[in-house]
């Protein structure tokens, strides 16, 4: 007997029909005699109907109370699946977050589970219920709702399965598995057998929102057993590990993202401590700044542009603009119809040319390159928004990742 999480997204839980042909699978895991505690997220698009709900009333609420709206969509899943498995005779009980012990910091709209306690769960399990917990969801230490933010469900699901010493970790979505590209920008993607976490993680943090990024950090740190596998089809999905054998493949996948943005300033003072007191700034903000790039010095003076989430841009040119006496730039000009798009593989640190490569495939398909970052494990270019799933495509296919 095993004890399985098994994690379905909005769209696997989408309507009535959904809703029971998941009760159906959580059953037949069950009758087979696991142990299975199951993770929700909100109904198709109930997160964001939930927040159109919230601009109706105030366009600058709280962020603790949007939680406590946004957490909402979570309670309906888990109550409406525990009755399809009441339906089909199983024993069941849905559990909120702070029921399930999930405990956050209080770092509203984008918390981060400390730690689980997992007494209630496992009195559950040792009674043999299926136990449905609200993904996405935790309690602070003032015992405020909070989230984790958008996408969280598979942290919720990842964090609980390291908890519990789980056997293993489904995450059922609406795709069979992780791909060499997000299939809906091309077609003919190829499913990935097994993905290593760490290239996992930079995929899903350069945009590949089939997983969240903490939920891959969190399988990482506690070597979760972890499965993405479509809650549509039976077929094989794909399994996130820690991968040791010497890949063949050099390109593991292309990402893109289109919450970005792009911020310069102009003839900056060409002398030491101009970087550190813009950084600074907004750091102090918790702005997390992506690609930078300095130009040469001119007549003692420089430009320096950065990339923003397009989501910070606001708060970043209001904090530039209120510190503009201490950076002392001329001018601060920003640019949001911008698109990341990435490459992603730890086999390019060994193989001299991948950056060229991907280059050229931008250059064939006549996109213009913004800006260009890389690391050991991946580069990523800033392109026209509009031009962004060309150039995934242009990309994908200039590595020949159908044919993998
Ligand atoms: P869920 O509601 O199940 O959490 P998401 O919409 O969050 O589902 O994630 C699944 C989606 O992720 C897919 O429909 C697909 O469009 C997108 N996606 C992006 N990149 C990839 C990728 N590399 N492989 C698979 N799916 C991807
Ligand atoms: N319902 C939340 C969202 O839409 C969490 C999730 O789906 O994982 O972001
Ligand atoms: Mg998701």
């Amino acid at each position: 007997m095993a004890l399985i999480v098994q994690k379905f997204g909005g769209s696997s839980v989408a309507n009535a029909e959904r809703v029971f042909r998941v009760a159906n699978r959580i059953k037949s895991y069950y009758e087979k005699g696991n142990s299975v505690v199951v993770v929700v997220s909100a109904q198709g698009d109930t997160t964001d109907d939930l927040l159109e709900k919230a601009a109706e009333i105030n366009n600058a609420p709280s962020k603790r109370e949007m939680d406590v709206l946004l957490s909402s969509g979570e309670q309906i899943s888990m109550a409406l699946l525990a009755m399809a498995l009441e339906k089909l005779g199983c024993p069941v009980i849905s559990l909120t977050g702070w029921q399930a012990g999930m405990q956050t910091d209080s770092k509203h709209s984008a918390a981060r589970i400390g730690s689980i306690k997992t007494e209630r769960i496992q009195r559950e399990l040792d009674l043999k219920k299926i136990v449905i917990v609200a993904g996405f969801q935790g309690i602070d230490r003032y015992e405020d709702i909070t989230t984790l933010g958008r996408g969280g469900s598979d942290t919720s699901a990842v964090a609980l399965a390291a908890a519990l010493h789980a056997d293993l970790c489904q995450i059922y979505t609406d795709v069979k598995g992780v791909y060499t590209a997000d299939p809906r920008i091309v077609p003919d993607a190829a499913q990935l057998e097994d993905i290593s976490y760490d290239e996992m993680l930079e995929l899903a943090s350069l945009g590949a929102n089939v997983l969240h990024n903490r939920s891959v950090e969190v399988a990482k740190k506690y070597n979760v057993n972890m499965e993405v596998l479509s809650s549509f089809e039976e077929a094989p999905g794909t399994v996130v590990k820690e991968v040791n054998k010497v890949e063949k493949m050099i390109i593991r996948g292309v990402a893109r993202d289109n919450d970005v943005a792009r911020i310069s300033l102009t003839d900056i003072g060409d002398e030491p401590g101009k970087a550190f007191t813009l950084f600074s700034i907004l750091a102090k903000k918790n702005i997390n700044v992506d690609i930078i790039l300095q130009s040469i010095g001119r007549d003692n003076k420089k430009d320096i542009s950065f990339t923003v989430p397009e989501s910070s841009l606001e708060t970043a040119l209001e904090t530039l603009k209120e510190n503009m006496g201490l950076i002392g730039a001329k001018e601060i000009l920003h640019d949001a119809d911008v698109s990341k798009v990435s490459i992603v593989g730890a086999g390019m640190v060994s193989n001299p040319g991948v950056a060229a490569k991907m280059f050229e495939a931008l250059y064939n398909a006549n996109i213009n390159i913004k800006m260009i970052s890389t690391s050991e494990i991946k580069v990523s270019v800033l392109v026209a928004r509009k031009e962004g799933e060309a150039a995934v495509r242009a990309i994908h296919d200039k590595f020949n990742l159908s044919n993998i």
